[in-house]
C-alpha cells in the first residue's frame, strides 16, 4: 500500500502517517525528517537544505527527489510506505509517478488532511518535537507526561526554529502557492480522498482507516 499524505504544515500529516506506518505495517517516510537528520549531522545535503529550511522556503526540488528516491528503493519499502512531506510541488509528483512508473507501480491513495490556516498557528506553536527519534508533542493536545522531556525516549523536547509564528506565516504562504495544487493533481489521478483535520486525533484516524480499509 503506497500512501501520499497531503496537507498544510502542522495539519496533522507526521501525526496520522505513524499511526498509518505501525497499523499497516509499512515505513513512515517523512521528508524533513530527513532533513533535520542531515542538517543534525552536517551532512553536505544538510548544509545546503538548511538555508531553505530555516526561511520556512522548499529545499530545491532536484535535492529532494533525490534523496526520496534513494529511501523509497530500500528494501523495507517492498509492500508501500507512507509519505509525509513528500510530493510538495507538481515537479516532485510527475518525478514520483514517473519513477514508479517505469517499475510498473503506481500510488494508492493520496489522503488531504484539510485543516484552516486559522487552526494551523495555534497547533504550531504548541508544536515540540524530538530530533532524537522523530516524536511529535502538542503542549494543549497531546502533552507529555514530563513537560519538555520526550515520553519515548527522554530526550530534551524542541520548538522547531521554522515554527515560530513568523517563519509559520511564510510557510503556509508556501503552501499555498506550491503545494496546494497537488490536491486537484491526485483529484484527476482519481486517488484523492480528503479527511476533516480539525477532528481530534482519533477520529481523524478513524476516518483515515475507513478510506484505507481496516
Ligand atoms: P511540516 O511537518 O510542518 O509540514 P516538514 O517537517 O514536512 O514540515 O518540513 C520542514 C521543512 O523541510 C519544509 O519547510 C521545507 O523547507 C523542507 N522540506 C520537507 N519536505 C520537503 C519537500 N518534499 N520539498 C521541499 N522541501 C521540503
Ligand atoms: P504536520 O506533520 O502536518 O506538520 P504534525 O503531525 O506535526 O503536523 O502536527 C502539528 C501539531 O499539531 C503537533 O504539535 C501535533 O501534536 C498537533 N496535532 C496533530 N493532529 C492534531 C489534531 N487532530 N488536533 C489537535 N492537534 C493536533
Ligand atoms: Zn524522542
Amino acid at each position: 500500500m503506497k500512501i501520499i499524505m497531503l496537507g498544510a504544515p502542522g495539519a496533522g500529516k507526521g501525526t496520522q502517517a505513524k499511526r498509518i506506518a505501525k497499523k499497516y505495517s509499512i515505513p513512515h517516510i517523512s521528508t524533513g525528517d530527513i532533513l533535520r537528520a542531515n542538517v543534525k549531522g552536517e551532512t553536505e545535503l544538510g548544509k545546503k537544505a538548511q538555508v531553505f529550511m530555516n526561511q520556512g522556503l522548499l529545499v530545491p526540488d532536484d535535492l529532494v527527489i533525490d534523496m526520496l528516491m534513494d529511501r523509497i528503493g530500500q528494501a523495507d519499502c517492498e509492500k508501500g510506505y507512507v509519505l509525509d512531506g513528500f510530493p510538495r510541488t507538481i515537479p516532485q509528483a510527475e518525478s514520483l509517478d514517473a519513477a514508479l512508473a517505469g517499475l510498473g507501480e503506481k500510488m494508492d491513495f493520496a489522503i488531504d488532511v484539510d485543516v484552516p490556516d486559522e487552526n494551523i498557528v495555534k497547533r504550531m506553536g504548541g508544536r515540540r518535537a524530538c530530533v532524537n527519534c522523530g516524536a511529535t508533542y502538542h503542549v494543549e493536545f497531546n502533552p507529555t507526561k514530563t513537560e519538555g522531556i520526550c515520553d519515548a525516549c527522554g530526550e530534551k523536547l524542541i520548538l522547531r526554529d521554522d515554527d515560530k509564528p513568523e517563519t509559520v506565516q511564510k510557510r503556509l504562504d508556501v503552501y499555498h502557492d506550491q503545494t496546494q495544487p497537488l490536491i486537484a493533481y491526485y483529484e484527476k489521478a482519481g486517488i484523492l480522498n480528503t479527511v476533516d483535520g480539525t477532528q481530534n486525533m482519533e477520529d481523524v484516524f478513524e476516518s483515515i482507516v475507513q478510506i484505507l480499509g481496516a
